[in-house]
């Protein structure tokens, strides 16, 4: 446990945590182990939130359940949740004393000794997690111990606190919230996969939001990975702050410059990383090594390349754990084909740019869409895909939206607007979409919104999802 005797900058300070989720619980029990006296806030009160404060309490940290407003007395750092809104009035309250806030991840970074693993950090609107899981399969292909760890759902405080000799890298998704409160962070090289309107209502701006994204290259040492094809990602580039000798290095489904990687004739190259990138590219792997290969996904298996290649990593081993790797449940997932009807799972889809892609990997659509539209419009997305829609079923709290976007961009599409936002309604949405599918057809369960109206989480939409395909299954002739 190296670092916990190099670093304590905590011991004795009175530190309050905003959130007791898996982020705040992680954050308050590594501070406590510090010294610190913590004490973790929730504007919650129920049952699963006095378990959960027990259990800290029996670790000598205190909980405040209940009222998410007022600031402990003589709090000296608050330590945030990604969910808390910058706006948030204990924020608000700390600003007004004088105290810094931060988020978990900053409190990893500053927790790291001084022989820490570095980190490969991913950041963009969509497609992080697999971008993420995808390079951490090729590090462990390449023999690095390596884990995927932030945004993704393993708290990197946790590993962090495994010391300094237990790693070698780290692949470390991050989200915006995450880099708005992570001010110190420093990667060895970052990516960012892509820039659309997303989480508006908790940044106030495209242009604040764009500018936490853009702090992940800040300070990075070796590379700077963005999109060829989303030129926001590359003006965060040349805005960033960079180590001396950082390069900047595209990513691009067509034939790649120098200093990028891309395709050509189905083969992953690389322009970057080689000697006399003038003349020079380095085959890494095959289109039909990603999975799956649709175009989006592809961009995110080279920005994944690129960070393993800054890295060092050997050509071979990036053509290996792309082929290791399998996506995570709810992404284009396909779950069954009913009566020549394909049904495919893309829950994850949460926003338009994400729904866009996958509106773009089918020929001919029953698009089942709804949600919380956290602030989106959906005229763009619509009227991109408005000629493979054979039809459109809406649910969802915000659902209104989509289908006023309907009425002006695509009048002629059959739109059933289920008017519901209880659970069962999922299952009544398959129904009337397999009414409108023909065979051949594809109904896609892509919303553009998220499921905190109707679900727990995109998962638990998803799983309804599939059951609703299999009762449609059992009860097809
Ligand atoms: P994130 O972690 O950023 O939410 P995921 O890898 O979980 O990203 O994918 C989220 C959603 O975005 C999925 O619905 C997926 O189909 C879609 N997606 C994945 N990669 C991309 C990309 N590069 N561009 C657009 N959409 C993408």
């Amino acid at each position: 446990m190296g670092s916990q005797e190099v670093t304590s900058p905590w011991d004795g300070k009175n530190i309050t945590v905003a959130g007791l989720g898996v982020s705040g619980i992680s954050a308050a029990r590594a501070l406590a182990g510090f010294g610190a006296s913590v004490t973790v806030v929730d504007g919650g009160d129920s049952e699963a939130h006095r378990e959960k404060a027990a259990l800290l309490k029996e670790a000598g940290i205190s909980v405040q359940l209940g009222d998410s407003t007022t600031l402990p007395e003589g709090t000296e750092l608050v330590v945030t949740s990604p969910g808390w809104k910058p706006s948030s009035p204990l924020f608000a309250e700390a600003a007004a004393a004088g105290v810094d806030v931060v988020g978990d991840v900053e409190i990893a970074w500053r927790l790291r000794g001084p022989n820490a693993a570095p980190w490969l950090a991913i950041t963009g609107t969509n497609g992080k997690t697999t971008t993420t899981q995808m390079l951490a399969s090729i590090l462990d292909a390449a023999g690095l111990r390596t884990a995927a760890v932030g945004n993704i759902g393993t708290p990197i405080i946790d590993v962090v606190l495994e010391g300094d000799d237990a790693y070698d890298v780290f692949a470390v998704e991050l989200s915006s919230y995450q880099l708005h409160w992570a001010p110190s962070l420093r990667a060895h090289s970052g990516a960012v996969l892509n820039l659309a309107p997303d989480h508006l209502d908790w940044h106030g701006s495209m242009e604040a939001y764009a500018a936490d994204k853009g702090r992940i290259f800040e300070g990075n040492q070796v590379a700077c990975v963005y999109n060829v094809a989303d030129k926001a990602t590359e003006d965060l580039v040349v805005e960033a702050d960079v180590d001396e000798g950082c390069r900047a290095i595209g990513f691009t489904l067509g034939t790649p410059g120098p200093s990028e990687l891309g395709v050509v004739d189905g083969i992953l190259v690389d322009r970057a990383f080689v000697e006399n990138r003038q003349k020079n590219a380095q085959e890494l792997a095959e289109v039909t090594d990603v999975n799956p290969p649709a175009p989006h996904n592809i961009a995110n298996a080279l920005a994944a390349a690129a960070l393993a290649r800054a890295f060092g990593v050997e050509p071979q081993a990036v053509r290996e754990g792309l082929r290791n790797f399998r996506p995570d449940a709810h992404r284009i997932e396909h779950v069954a084909d009913v009566d020549g009807v394909a049904y495919v799972d893309d829950s994850k889809a949460t926003n338009t740019h994400a729904t866009q892609a996958s509106l773009a990997s089918y020929e001919s659509i029953v698009w089942i869409a709804g949600g919380l539209a956290k602030g989106a419009t959906f005229d763009e997305l619509v009227t991109g895909a408005a000629k493979r829609l054979r039809g459109v079923v809406l649910i969802g709290a915000d659902r209104a939206l989509i289908r006023e976007a309907l009425q002006r961009h695509a009048p002629e599409v059959p739109v059933v607007d289920l008017d519901r936002t209880d659970t069962g309604a999922m299952s009544a949405a398959v129904q009337e979409a397999a009414r409108l599918a023909r065979t051949g057809d594809t109904v896609l369960m892509a919303p553009a919104c998220a499921s905190m109206d109707m679900f727990t989480n995109y998962n638990k939409r998803g799983e309804a999802f599939a059951e609703a395909v299999r009762e449609l299954g059992a009860t097809s002739v």
